[in-house]
């Protein structure tokens, strides 16, 4: 799939992260996630970062000026000319506005958003028992309780410190005040998708393979009607 642009979106706990994770590494293309790179300014100790996390630890946003700088910045390496995963970003209609803009900056016009959508209950059930590694990022696999280091890098699991009962509300708040906006900000384009969460993680994969590269190709063909 040449220059394949994607956006993910979706609440906290939809599974954003791993899907865009596994679609990234399939397809050859970095996945950009905001909260990992904040977590990672965090673990450096970076001042910014550090002003941050206090945000972050109340399950608010970081501002807007601020979250399109570090996303411009990253947009430029050159690891992205052959596409990206969005995952984090954008969060709020200003940010998508300003992603529009970047893309046109770059020439880059096909934008595909697919939406992961599940119930709000199962959300607040898993971002609970969420556990991540403290290295790397990668969640914990839900199923394996027992286990205290990650499958990938052998890093100790922990909770987030904004996965805590109370936090987890607020967050799921702040999605749906800033972040649900940006459906319909998207939601009349050809290249939007949305795509059942509430299944096993290899389903949601499946669909998103098949929606993505629907979506690719009904943008290519919009293009070519602009053209
Ligand atoms: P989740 O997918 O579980 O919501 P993330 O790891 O994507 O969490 O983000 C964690 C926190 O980082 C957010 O709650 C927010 O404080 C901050 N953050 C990440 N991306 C953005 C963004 N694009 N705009 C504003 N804040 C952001």
């Amino acid at each position: 799939m040449a220059g394949c642009n994607v956006v993910m979106l979706g609440p906290p706990g939809a599974g954003k992260g791993t899907q865009a994770e596994r679609f990234a590494r399939k397809h050859g293309v970095p996945r950009i996630s905001t909260g990992d790179m904040l977590r990672d300014g965090i673990n450096k100790q970076l001042p910014l970062a550090l002003v941050a996390k206090q945000r972050m630890d109340r399950g608010e946003l970081i501002d807007d000026t601020t979250m399109v700088g570090i996303v411009r910045e990253r947009l430029n390496d050159a690891d992205t000319q052959q596409g990206f995963v969005l995952d984090g970003f954008p969060r709020t209609v200003v940010q998508g506005r300003a992603l529009d803009q970047i893309q046109a900056e770059r020439g880059d016009s096909v934008l595909i958003v697919v939406d992961i959508v599940v119930p709000h209950e199962e959300l607040v059930r898993r971002l609970t028992v969420r556990r991540i590694c403290s290295k790397c990022g990668t969640n914990a696999d839900p199923a394996d309780r027992a286990a205290t280091t990650c499958r990938l890098c052998g890093g100790a699991l922990i909770h987030r410190t904004d996965d805590n009962d109370r936090v987890v509300l607020d967050r799921l708040r702040v999605y749906a005040e800033s972040t649900r906006p940006l459906v319909d900000y998207y939601c009349g384009r050809p290249t939007f998708r949305t795509v059942n969460g509430a299944q096993s993680a290899d389903l949601v994969a499946q669909e998103l393979e098949a929606k993505i590269a629907d979506a690719a190709r009904a943008g290519a063909l919009s293009l070519g009607a602009q053209r």
